[in-house]
């Protein structure tokens, strides 16, 4: 599917819940009042949008939140999306609390990667951050998970959380073969409190500590993620850089909230609401494929050119990273 700027897009976010387990400041510090179950997609509904997008042209599935694996049978829908002729990957980003009581079945579902998201390998800081003492249970799952799944990413965001903070997550690949990903924080609802650390600071800083850090052109996945490689490490160190290296002019992306919203850029509502099109009565299921085919590149042919962060009196986005998925 090419938008009218000529980007190909061929990956989409779908997050299944708006619950978590997690209260993250920069996410849910206070917890959300969760969407009604009659208002989330039902996973038969989340296989068709997944099928129509298909169709057009999407290859690459993450499934997110709130926390995915807080909604039930969720390894369930892993299987159903791998499932949809045309998809090539189905993905998943969690807090990996609850990941090693799943891990089994995800991998049985056929998942092909699985982004954990973890800031710190600081109990305290960890705590402090997320309202959580699970640390170590989500660095166990973490290291279980990347003898399994054919590729396991660290994702952090950006906190100035200090120097020894980065250090630790990076030197998780110096065994691991896992990559370590950095991510700027965007202004997106209570990310708005936060300053990002700028990654060039980070690199440089890198670069200074690990001699022979060189970019690693090898591609790690349909991300916009910039990777370097340290010598004698497993993993590879990603940047996702949204603020000081925007990368708009490659984005591939679209996003599926909870509520069957199709959102086609962080920084702006705009979209289509494809869950009135699912529910739409009476209608066949010929004439609803096409109701959503439609809707899907309508939506598309209108996205955005850009994000606009650096003003974020622009930006028409009002809901929480929380409700749209990361
Ligand atoms: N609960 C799952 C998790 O934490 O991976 C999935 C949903 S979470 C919203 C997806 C990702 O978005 C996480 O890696 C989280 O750190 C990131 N995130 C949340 N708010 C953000 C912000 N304002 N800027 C950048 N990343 C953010
Ligand atoms: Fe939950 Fe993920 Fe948001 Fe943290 S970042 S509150 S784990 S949805």
């Amino acid at each position: 599917m090419k938008d009218s700027l000529g980007r190909t897009i061929d990956y989409m976010r779908i997050s299944i819940t708006d619950r978590c387990n997690l209260r993250c400041r920069y996410c849910m510090p206070y917890g959300i009042q969760a969407s009604r179950c009659q208002d989330i997609l039902r996973f038969e509904e989340i296989q068709e949008v997944a099928a129509c997008a298909a169709s057009l042209g999407i290859r690459n599935l993450k499934l997110t939140g709130g926390e995915p694996l807080v909604r039930k049978d969720c390894c369930h829908l892993v299987e159903m999306l791998k499932a949809v002729p045309g998809i090539e990957k189905v993905t998943m980003t969690t807090n990996g609390v609850l990941l090693e009581q799943y891990l089994e079945d995800l991998v049985k579902a056929g998942i092909d990667g699985i982004n954990i998201s973890l800031d710190t390998l600081d109990e305290r800081i960890y705590a402090d951050l997320t309202g959580s003492d699970s640390c170590g249970q989500v660095v166990e799952a973490l290291k279980h998970a990347a003898q399994v799944v054919p590729s396991v990413k660290v994702n952090a965001v950006s906190l100035d959380l200090g120097r020894e903070n980065w250090i630790r997550l990076v030197e998780l690949a110096e065994k691991l073969p896992v990559d370590i990903r950095f991510i700027e924080m965007m202004p997106v609802g209570y990310g708005k409190e936060f300053d990002s650390v700028d990654h060039r600071d980070l690199l440089e800083e890198m670069k200074g500590r690990y001699k022979g850090m060189e970019k690693d052109r090898t591609r790690h996945g349909p991300g916009p993620a910039v990777y370097y490689q340290i010598p004698g490490f497993s993993g590879s160190i990603g940047f996702i850089s949204a603020i000081h290296g925007k990368f708009c002019s490659s984005c591939n992306r679209i996003r599926l909230t909870a509520k069957g919203y199709l959102k086609t850029c962080l920084c702006y509502e705009d979209g289509a609401d494809l869950r009135s099109i699912l529910r739409a009565e009476p209608v066949t299921a010929e004439e609803r494929q096409e109701r959503l085919r439609e809707a899907f590149r309508e939506a598309v042919w209108k996205k955005p050119a850009a994000h606009c962060f650096e003003e974020p009196e622009h930006m028409t986005e009002t809901e929480s990273m929380v409700s749209i998925g990361g």
